[in-house]
């Protein structure tokens, strides 16, 4: 074997259980870990995620350097930059999967080259349970319904005799291979807006592995309760570190595991890590959904283009506080509850009819925990267009689920604080309130709070209007 490798990192900022990495640094003398920032799948379009990323290569950085490995930033286009390694520079290249069409594209363009150029080069399984190929029916075709998918994915998983894991090996002396290099500063946003994501979040290995052991020590017993209810921190929170690999999906799932006394919490949690694995498994078994519909008849639906509504739905300002309360905790901070996150994309394409598309790219803007998965299946699983989707006419009431699920109105009052002062019982419909009590709270409906932009029954009965009309053509 050579002496010198390379370990390309993408969605990995992990050291432990990496596989490429620890491959490389057990069978060569020299390894540099490098990170391509290409500019064109970030610039306005995933913001937030700039802000993420460069601050998980800081870190990284850091805990490499401890391995004498290097972490070097290179910008520009991964396959141009891989195709400047020949042959005569004797090195290896290595690397954990990413499973998204575009990723695997680029995969099998790289192999390619290698193979061609007869550079060796090995890759590992990525932050999945199983390869997402492996999980089919019994026909070989690939699942469209969660239950049974999961079930077949567990088993398959569960099956596999336990791989080792391999530790990283400490170097002698750390190396640089390439001389163009940018500081992880030039990834940040231009728009200061990123400044506020450091009061919610740390991009570290060692916070995703802190917020792994909170969710076992505290939320995972109750999470099948408290899951749903966006004033209580009983979810993990750990959506960000998943997708950029400091928390590894096998040692979430092991430490599941060892929990002695597995009750329906331990469940549900697992099988939102199953929504996951099938999430995945659609985007790239049916990657023309990432484009569009993937049941085809709503390719007739009749969205609506309102420039004025979506504007009001980003800027959290729709007059309906569960939905405006969601969206700017989603700008304030980088994330949103899944309860929410379910409100408001049921509000954008149900209430204002507005293409579900505009609001996965509005989510992938500003979502740190963005990934082409989930953000595309769970839009069209809530637009009814997915697999194994939520009826199109199955309407949430924005006030209903704000009175269900934000009893008290704490969550809605933390991000809408206009709302402070009012009372609990009109929380949801502020706009009920009596003349009066608005003047003695200082909160004028249509002044200080808009009034609501849609008509709740109006809106429903439009929806299910266009809904039905997609049967009669
Ligand atoms: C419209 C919409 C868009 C979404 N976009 C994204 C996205 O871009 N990235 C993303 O990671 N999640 C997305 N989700 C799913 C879900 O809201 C988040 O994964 C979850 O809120 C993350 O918080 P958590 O880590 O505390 O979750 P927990 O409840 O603690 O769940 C643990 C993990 O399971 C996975 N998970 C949970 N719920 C789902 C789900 N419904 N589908 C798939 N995986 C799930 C996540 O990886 C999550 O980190 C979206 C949901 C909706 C309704």
């Amino acid at each position: 074997m050579n002496k010198k490798s390379i370990v390309w990192i993408r969605d990995d900022f992990r050291l432990n259980r990496n596989s490429s990495l620890a491959y490389a640094t057990k069978n060569h003398e020299f390894v540099s870990a490098i990170f391509i920032y290409n500019k064109i799948e970030y610039d306005n379009i995933r913001e937030a995620q700039k802000w993420w990323l460069s601050k998980s290569l800081d870190c990284f950085q850091l805990d490499l350097k401890k391995f004498n490995i290097n972490l070097e930033i290179l910008s520009g286009d991964e396959l141009k930059i891989f195709s400047n390694i020949k042959k005569k520079d004797d090195i290896s290249l290595y690397w954990n999967r990413v499973y998204e069409p575009k990723e695997i594209k680029k995969e099998k363009i790289l192999i390619n080259y290698l193979e061609k150029n007869n550079i060796n080069f090995k890759f590992f399984k990525g932050n999945l349970l199983n390869e997402f190929q492996e999980v089919k029916k019994d026909d070989g075709t690939p699942f469209k319904v969660f239950t049974p998918f999961w079930k077949r994915a567990e088993k398959i998983y569960l099956d596999k005799v336990p791989m080792k894991i391999s530790k990283i090996k400490k170097l002698n002396t750390s190396l640089c291979f390439f001389d163009k290099k940018i500081s992880s500063t030039e990834i940040l946003p231009k728009k200061k807006w990123f400044e506020k994501f450091s009061k919610y979040w740390d991009p570290s290995e060692n916070k995703g592995i802190k917020k792994l052991e909170f969710l076992l020590n505290n939320k995972i017993e109750y999470y099948g309760e408290r899951r749903d209810f966006p004033n209580i921190d009983g979810t993990s929170k750990i959506s960000p570190y998943l997708k950029h690999g400091q928390t590894s999906v096998e040692e979430i799932w092991d430490r599941c595991n060892q929990i002695k006394i597995k009750g329906k919490g331990y469940r549900k949690y697992i099988n939102e890590l199953g929504w996951r694995e099938f999430s995945h498994s659609l985007i790239n078994n049916f990657p023309e959904m990432l484009k569009g519909n993937l049941r085809k008849e709503f390719d007739k639906f009749p969205w609506v283009n309102n420039i004025k509504f979506l504007t009001a739905w980003k800027k959290g300002m729709t007059g309906y506080p569960i939905v405006d309360a969601g969206m700017r905790e989603l700008y304030e901070t980088g994330w949103m509850h899944n309860r929410v996150r379910m409100i408001v994309a049921s509000f954008l394409v149900k209430h204002l009819r507005i293409h579900w598309k505009e609001g996965e790219k509005y989510f992938r803007n500003c979502l740190l925990d963005f990934n082409e998965a989930n953000n595309v299946a769970q839009w069209q699983w809530v637009a009814g267009c997915g697999a194994d989707a939520a009826p199109y006419f199955r309407i949430f009431n924005p006030i209903l689920q704000g009175e269900k699920f934000d009893k008290k109105g704490e969550y809605t009052k933390k991000w809408v604080p206009e709302l402070k002062k009012i009372p609990v019982e009109y929380v949801h419909k502020p706009w009920e309130l009596e003349k009066e009590i608005q003047e003695n709270i200082k909160l004028i409906i249509g002044k200080d709070y808009p009034f609501p932009i849609v008509n709740h029954e109006k809106a429903r009965n439009e929806a299910l209007e266009a809904f039905q009309s997609l049967k009669k053509k």
